[in-house]
């Protein structure tokens, strides 16, 4: 099968210094080579090249002005992967790591896990190398507008629809959606993650969190197991995370860690969720403040990560859900997580594996989610809160996490149908590549050469 490793090389090629959208491209295509060897017909339409293209990238500059009235200038992306299933979907990112790299990961993993919801939409994602860190109200503000004036012209409520990602929660939504009203008169649902009261949906703050949970259970349910009294390690401290740790709560599991840019929290006793949600929803400040609220809690400084990995993994603890950001787990990390119990782990954030230590998990068979399975739960709801947009309805919490839980159970059973089919039942990054793909790519297949 030399056309995969001459597409990967051709990418290295045509998009040098990608790193983070070559480890996604080359986990997606290594797993379809037996369906590629099984039906000749992706490789007949050139599917593999055209699929890793994406159909538009738009780059631009953002200017903005500080609070001090200096002019300051970022860059903004928005990606634009693939329509074959519907209207682009995929959140911002704010983060001052984003680069072309980053986004074009994220955008080309959309593609896959928006199919596996079964709902129509396309893959994009968007974002900015702008860091909230430290910014006042009024800059973050000033920051949505300027990024706005220029991504309005390429979005539009059956075109491309954005919603969050890091750094880009509720507030930041607002303004986003306050400027293009502003700029096109519209009042339309061109953003999801709204607030209730302008738009929003029921269940969507929640659902990515609530949806790696319910994966989990899927995972656990099938090996005859539940995740009453486990006790489980959640990396991040943000929507993922927060909505992760409420969940497990309610289903009687035992949330230990978060974590931070800054550390990580270890509370034995459990983390004290509405704690959390003050500092991190509220506040904004950083975990330690949890110490003055729960004094027997342990904080764990960056400095006190192992060399090859994080704390966080440390923890003897029978489930995981790295909930952060991408590469957060290493092979040394999945090996101690491994030898100290664990038996299944959910991801909620986007590629938070390294691709050595996804071998790891698999080697080992325990219950491994991958993200564009796992995570699925946020985009399907935005998906949901778009249906409501044009219907001019809201739907009550109750139906919108009945449909939740029903598409997670949906997408599991699609990802272990197909990974059974194929010889690897263990294996759910198989199940979810192969499956997600073959829905896209039969759709590029019957829109014709476009
Ligand atoms: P938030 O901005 O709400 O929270 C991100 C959390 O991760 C923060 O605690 C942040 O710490 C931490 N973090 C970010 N970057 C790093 C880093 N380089 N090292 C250590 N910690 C880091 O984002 P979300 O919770 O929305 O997103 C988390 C993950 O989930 C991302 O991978 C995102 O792509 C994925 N995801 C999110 C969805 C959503 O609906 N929001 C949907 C599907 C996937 P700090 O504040 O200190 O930076």
């Amino acid at each position: 099968m030399t056309y995969i490793h001459d597409t990967l090389e051709g990418l290295r090629h045509s998009s040098p210094a990608q790193s983070e959208f070559y480890q996604a491209a080359e986990e997606v295509l290594e797993c379809l080579r037996p369906l590629l060897e099984s039906d000749p017909q992706y490789h007949d339409h050139s599917i593999i090249e055209r699929i890793v293209e994406p159909e538009r990238q738009i780059m631009f500059r953002v200017c903005w002005t500080d609070d001090a009235g200096r002019v300051r200038v970022n860059k903004g992306y928005r990606i634009q992967f693939n329509s074959a299933l519907g209207p682009y979907k995929g959140g911002l990112r704010f983060h001052a790591s984003v680069n072309a790299s980053i986004i074009k990961f994220l955008g080309f993993e959309q593609i896959f896990k928006n199919a596996l919801t079964g709902l129509p939409i396309g893959g994009g994602k968007g974002g900015s190398n702008f860091d909230p860190k430290g910014k006042s109200d009024a800059e973050i503000m000033r920051f949505c507008q300027a990024y706005m004036s220029e991504l309005y012209r390429h979005i539009g409520p059956t075109t491309d629809v954005p919603a969050g990602d890091i750094g880009v929660g509720a507030r930041e939504i607002g303004y986003l959606y306050g400027q293009y009203k502003r700029l096109t008169g519209r009042y339309e649902g061109v953003l999801t993650g709204k607030r209730l009261n302008w738009g929003g949906s029921l269940g969507r703050k929640e659902a990515t969190g609530y949806g790696a949970v319910y994966f989990a259970q899927n995972m656990l349910a099938d090996r005859g197991e539940d995740l009453r009294g486990k006790t489980c390690l959640v990396s991040g401290a943000g929507n993922v995370a927060i909505y992760t740790i409420e969940k497990l709560y309610q289903l009687g599991a035992l949330p230990v860690t978060c974590s931070d840019s800054r550390g990580t929290l270890h509370d034995p006793q459990g983390i004290d969720l509405e704690t959390l949600k003050r500092l991190k929803e509220v506040e904004r400040g950083p975990l330690t403040h949890y110490l003055t609220y729960r004094p027997d809690a342990r904080y764990l400084s960056r400095e006190d990560d192992p060399g090859e990995g994080h704390a966080v993994w440390r923890i003897p603890a029978d489930v995981a859900f790295p909930c952060a950001t991408q590469n957060e787990l290493t092979v040394a990390d999945a090996e101690a997580l491994i030898s100290n119990g664990v038996t299944c782990l959910s991801e909620g954030a986007n590629m938070p594996t390294t691709a050595k230590a996804v071998d790891c998990f698999l080697d080992a068979r325990i219950a491994y989610g991958p993200g564009k399975a796992a995570n699925a739960g946020g985009v399907a709801t935005s998906q949901l809160e778009m249906a409501q947009n044009s219907s001019m309805q809201q739907w009550t919490l109750e139906k919108v996490d009945n449909k939740l839980q029903a598409i997670m159970a949906d997408i599991y059973r699609s990802c272990a149908d197909t990974a059974a089919e194929f010889g690897a039942p263990h294996n759910l990054v198989l199940g979810a590549n192969i499956a997600g793909f073959r829905k896209v790519a039969d759709a590029m297949i019957e829109q014709g050469v476009c």
